[in-house]
């Protein structure tokens, strides 16, 4: 048996600046052929559950491309189609199915649905090719998709820590396909529901309680059930929530729990919608509590959304409002890690830090923060995942240096990196168990790392394109009507 397995991963903020061109999957991750098996091998991810499967079936492994890049503006065409060609010729060359490992809200500068357009092709070349796939929690599921694939299943976790064994679960489901155990059959559903991110969080409401819905649909004997909370920073006509299910056989009883599964998200719908706070209020609550680490979430410039990282809006009513004790992970500034390189430990530098990113989308300009500090450490910025997510990866922060003012201490990276594990501190000689505010460029995911250390959390409204407000969005692709663009109080679309 051979078996075509393969990483492609992107989650495309539509409104982001930041280019993913070739070179930006290459900062994260663009391995090709067999360094694609030795980089995800043993990991946590997907295409490493897939690889173990493999191996234990005996069979042979062709991994044309594993690739991921941190979350930014649409795909460039050429580095799209270096990718989904080399899957599709690795299918072409022959194989008796594939497994992979995709995002689910990919939007290139070629195709708004990244994902479907590679799995019609797949098939075009091999109309009957058994494909397992796995996609993010926040996937823009797509007709296309579904229409492309054997078995498709998501994460019900977020922070997403539960990568591996989905994967396996979707990779088991196709070896026995193969058998001729089973016969996978799956039908989606959604309803016009723009979920905000911040509200998706699987620990909080209304998640928790639909992911129980869909662990207890599995358990009434569907092989898979998932739950999308769908990406809503994505202007393309099929964003939003949706689920899907895979049954042994039985469309009818795939579908009709997907169904329940979306009427449920439906229900709930208003709490899918994020509450603003005025960000001078929300840091002087911060302000008079003394028991640390209290958490400040900087998430309208998440970083694993498609932030630029580099908005300096929460930082500098931080420093403002003269907080203590605060670490920040992180700002995005290669130049100030060079002019900190230059001036070596210990030295005193002048910086105007951050901003050096436009976000013509939400009409703004970068600003920077003029700020005076001493150089405390100086680092490659490469470090291996210890924590929940992204387990035994490597982490690639580039040359990092951290800027100390005596009451701050600013990680400065020069790639971006959503801190979502202690080691952005830790590798920098940080402990963040001993601050008494850390300043985080992120919105659910830092819950994998920093979660335990946490006496308080709140959420600062500063600006960015990862904003959770959405007036501050021109919307222009995503179809209409949808909520809460929309005010709705019914749902007009039923999937076919
Ligand atoms: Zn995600």
């Amino acid at each position: 048996m051979r078996l075509v397995i393969a990483m492609m991963k992107h989650e495309t903020n539509t409104f982001s600046p930041v280019r993913t061109d070739w070179r930006r999957f290459e900062e994260w991750g663009a391995h090709v052929g067999d360094a694609a098996r030795r980089a995800y091998e043993g990991t946590a991810m997907p295409m490493g559950a897939y690889l173990k499967l493999a191996r234990e079936a005996g069979a042979e492994v062709v991994t044309p491309v594993a690739t991921e890049a941190m979350p930014s503006g649409p795909v460039a065409a050429e580095a799209y189609a270096l990718m989904s060609d080399a899957i599709v010729d690795a299918v072409r060359r022959g194989c008796d199915a594939a497994m992979l490992d995709l995002h689910g809200a990919m939007v290139a500068e070629t195709t708004g649905d990244g994902e479907g357009t590679l799995l019609q092709r797949i098939r075009a070349v091999a109309p009957d090719l058994p494909i397992a796939v796995t996609c993010d929690l926040h996937a823009n599921l797509t007709e296309t998709m579904v229409r492309n694939c054997t078995a498709l299943i998501g994460y019900k976790t977020y922070p997403h820590v539960d990568m591996y064994e989905v994967g396996e679960q979707v990779g088991r489901i196709l070896l026995r396909a193969l058998k001729g155990e089973i016969r996978p059959v799956m039908a989606w559903e959604r309803r016009p529901l723009l979920a905000q991110t911040l509200r998706m969080g699987t620990d909080d409401e209304p998640m928790k309680t639909l992911i129980a819905l869909a662990r207890a649909e599995e358990q009434r004997g569907l092989l898979a059930a998932t739950v999308f909370g769908g990406f809503p920073l994505a202007d393309f006509a099929d964003a939003g929530m949706s689920a899907i299910s895979v049954a042994d056989g039985d469309a009818a009883m795939a579908k009709a729990a997907s169904r329940r599964l979306m009427d449920a998200a439906w229900e709930r719908r208003e709490e899918f919608l994020y509450r603003h706070e005025p960000l001078e209020e929300a840091v002087a609550r911060a302000k008079v509590m003394r028991e640390g680490p209290v958490l400040l979430l900087d998430h309208a410039d998440n970083v694993g959304s498609g932030g630029t990282e580099d908005v300096m809006t929460v930082l500098r009513e931080v420093i403002r409002q003269d907080l203590e004790d605060v670490a920040v992970a992180a700002v995005w500034d290669p130049d100030a890690v060079q002019r900190m390189a230059k001036a070596g430990v210990g030295a005193t530098v002048t910086l105007s830090l951050g901003g050096k990113t436009d976000m013509p989308s939400i009409g703004m300009k970068g600003a920077p923060l003029d700020v005076t500090g001493k150089v405390r450490t100086l680092s490659d910025g490469e470090w291996i995942v210890r924590g929940p997510m992204y387990t035994g990866v490597k982490v690639t922060m580039g040359p990092t240096a951290v800027l100390d003012t005596g009451k701050v201490q600013i990680v400065v990276v020069s790639r971006h990196h959503e801190p979502w594990d202690q080691g952005v501190f830790t590798s920098v000689g940080i402990d963040p168990k001993t601050k008494r505010y850390l300043l985080l460029k992120s919105r659910i995911h830092y819950r994998a790392g920093f979660a335990p250390l946490a006496r308080a959390t709140l959420t600062l409204d500063g600006d960015g394109v990862t904003t959770s407000d959405n007036s501050r969005l021109r919307f222009a692709a995503v179809r209409r009507p949808i909520f809460p663009l929309d005010r709705l109080n019914a749902p007009p679309e039923r999937t076919a």
